[in-house]
């Protein structure tokens, strides 16, 4: 192992600035305002903008970014680089500028290990000059906040062109991390798995497809991007080098993505001249990484705490919990930290917990319930999250938050040492949900032939022929949850009794043709092109003029127009069922919660309620009616929301909009069928309505509210 570097002389100003930031960051932890780095480094920054290059000049350093898996592999890192005492590292996992700051200036001289916000990666690396940058992967998270992935990947791109002092260590398993780190000279692959595909199915390169090696690791695209041959890889339990030797990985920690984690640090480790034998000791005996996956006892309850913040590192958390039976809590906030829209959760397949009981808490534990019952998941909602643990009565449980949701309860289960909690558990705040199972969803289409409406009308009480929905390309237009509005309308219907034919019509492949009801849902622009190209010449044109009923979000929405802007403004033809066109907006993109009122003239009845995150304009021609007037945010543009002309609606809405607007559910199922849909009990759905209600009304929703930067 190397000794640590020896401290560069800092300037007077540097100097004074370092103190600083060490004495404000003692200071707010001795007031007890947290753990201090964030404000200690703030100040330290604005005495000496530079100080992020001034102390880390003569140092070796590790950058790690990546959507998912940055705290733990850091942590790994430190330990096979010998530990905290002999390592500088931001284990708070303040990963801004301000947290590099405090850790640097905590540990001067050592060796740093530091994990780096995805946005960030260029700034720190400008200053850091490091050694080593490990790209974990990348995958939707905090839409609202950091842009979409294939721009944080672009943006790899530029920070890591003329890479030339240090080595990358990338994820040859994800294109969307391939490609952000295929432009820096010296890369070494690491074959770590990546079991989340969903946003890396159009190729970042091309917008072609990329076609994954069925049941293998092999993927590719036609314009040459293709996964890398990896110098380690993850095989199993094991390690596996270039050379086909094999060592076991052992690690206290669970779960593939752990492993996985643990396979980046070791390649990381071996560029910084760790040995691989002692690194992989070292890690062996890492169990908990900033509380995730510790176990605690609160009261009589013995809980294991998780961390999921997004589809993707739900999708190898939900692997993690197969086989089990106990109870699992889910906490759901919608903060800064953790994106202000939680239409992630469609994107979800909670629908692996049926059979398990799952109580939903934490500020947007009323979103999650929403999901869990078209899921067909028994559940119930209790507010508090101590009292959560408690609710299902059983004696362990899994514990599984987003981002604030689990550091909020590991706030409260600290600030409460040994005092017991209730034995009895609290009564739910919402009955528990047993409801009935979510329905089926088919990826191949079962027949692709047949015309359209040539089925239509069909009555929602005809048990005979099926009512088919179909969610158009979701694979490129899925981004925002918005699959989830299919879920939602055929649940509906099978409620009453119908029988539902519910298709996720991929691309590349024959729409069906005989769908009643297409939805189609916001992406990012590249795969919103490729959709429109391959929708053009889609059965899609003679469905709407049979009478087809169609619901475009977002993307979706701007397609079923005249035209809409690409990437760089330009103006692109739409599909034309909508008189609308939409072109890039003057100012800053429109995120936030939407709240609209329906029109007089509208079919609609109930304002609407959701999420809106899109910087297009979308002005109405004489053929097209709004759908509603905006009360809280930008819809349009104009001070109307959505439009609506025939059976062919569109709106900005995600939340999914279906989800959370049961009428206009109901309203595309009544045009579907041509039949008015029979009450159902959507109690959940309207605490969820009231909340977000009078949420979106409350003036601080206005203070919260972000736009990209
Ligand atoms: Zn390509």
């Amino acid at each position: 192992m190397t000794p640590p570097a020896t401290t560069a002389p800092l300037t007077g100003r540097a100097r004074a600035a370092a103190w600083a930031t060490l004495a404000v960051g003692g200071l707010s932890r001795r007031l007890k305002m947290g753990s201090g780095s964030v404000v200690g480094g703030r100040v330290g920054l604005a005495l000496e903008p530079d100080l992020l290059a001034r102390l880390g000049r003569g140092r070796t350093a590790a950058l790690v970014t990546g959507t998912n898996g940055k705290t733990t592999t850091t942590r790994l890192l430190v330990s096979a680089l010998g530990g905290t005492g002999r390592v500088a590292t931001n284990a708070v996992g303040s990963n801004l500028p301000a947290g590099l700051a405090a850790a640097l200036a905590a540990a001067p001289g050592l060796r740093a290990v530091l994990e780096v916000d995805e946005g960030y990666l260029g700034r720190a690396k400008e200053a850091l000059e490091p050694e080593v940058v490990v790209l974990l992967n990348l995958s939707r998270d905090q839409l609202d906040r950091v842009s979409e992935v294939r721009m944080v990947a672009g943006r790899f791109r530029e920070a890591l062109a003329g890479f030339d002092d240090g080595t990358v260590v990338a994820n040859a398993d994800d294109p969307l991390v391939v490609w952000g780190a295929s432009t820096a000279p010296k890369v070494y692959w690491v074959g770590a798995g990546q079991l989340w595909r969903s946003d890396a199915v159009g190729c970042p390169a091309c917008d072609g497809p990329v076609t994954f090696e069925p049941g293998g690791v092999g993927w590719s695209s036609g314009c040459g991007l293709r996964r890398p041959d990896p110098v380690l890889s993850l095989d199993g339990d094991d390690v596996v080098d270039a050379a086909g030797r094999r060592r076991p990985l052992r690690l206290s920690l669970p779960g593939r993505f752990n492993r996985a984690n643990a396979v980046m640090a070791l390649a990381a480790a071996e560029v910084l001249g760790v040995d691989m034998a002692g690194a992989l000791s070292a890690m062996a005996h890492v169990g908990d990484v900033e509380g995730r996956f510790s176990v605690v006892t609160s009261g009589t309850v013995q809980a294991r705490l998780l961390l999921a913040k997004n589809p993707a590192g739900w999708t190898e958390l939900l692997d993690l919990l197969e086989g089990g039976d106990e109870p699992v809590v889910i906490g759901i906030n919608a903060r800064i930290a953790d994106g202000h829209d939680p239409s992630w959760l469609w994107d979800v397949a909670f629908e692996r917990l049926a059979g398990r009981h799952v109580v939903a808490t934490g500020e947007r534990a009323r979103d999650l319930a929403v999901r869990l019952r078209y899921a067909g998941v028994s559940h119930a909602v209790v507010d508090d999250q101590l009292d959560a643990l408690a609710a299902s009565g059983a004696r362990r449980v899994e514990y599984v938050g987003n981002y604030t949701a689990f550091q909020d309860l590991r706030r409260r289960l600290a600030e409460r040492p040994g005092r017991p909690r209730q034995t009895e558990p609290p009564a739910p705040v919402l009955r528990a949900f047993r409801p009935a199972a979510a329905v089926p969803v088919a990826r191949q289409p079962a027949e692709t032939t047949g015309s359209a409406g040539q089925k239509r009308r069909r009555r929602l009480s005809d048990g005979v022929s099926a009512l088919r929905v179909v969610v158009v390309h979701p694979d490129l237009l899925g981004t925002y949850g918005d699959a989830g509005n299919g879920r939602v309308v055929a649940a509906r219907a099978a409620w009453r009794g119908a029988s539902v034919e519910l298709l996720l019509a991929s691309s590349g492949r024959p729409l069906p043709a005989a769908g009643d009801l297409y939805l189609l849902g916001g992406g990012e622009d590249g795969p919103e092109l490729q959709a429109g190209a391959e929708l053009a010449s889609s059965p899609l044109g003679q469905a709407v003029a049979q009478g087809a009923v169609m619901l475009g979000v977002c993307a979706g929405y701007q397609l079923l127009g005249t035209s809409f802007p690409d990437a760089t403004g330009a103006s692109r033809p739409g599909l034309g069922f909508l008189d609308v066109r939409t072109f890039k907006g003057p100012g800053r993109r429109a995120v936030g919660e939407l709240l609209a009122e329906p029109l007089a003239s509208s079919p609609l009845h109930e304002a609407l309620t959701g999420f809106e995150n899109h910087s297009g304009h979308t002005q109405l021609g004489q053929q097209v009616a709004p759908l509603a007037n905006v009360r809280h945010g930008i819809g349009n543009g104009d001070g109307t929301e959505g439009a609506w002309s025939g059976n062919v609606f569109g709106t900005y809405l995600h939340g999914p909009v279906l989800a959370r607007n049961p009428a206009f559910a109901d309203l595309l199922l009544a045009r579907a069928t041509g039949e008015a849909p029979l009450a159902l009990d959507d109690d959940e759905e309207r605490a969820l309505r009231t909340e977000r209600l009078g949420a979106v009304q409350h003036p601080a929703w206005r203070r919260v509210r972000v736009r990209r930067p």
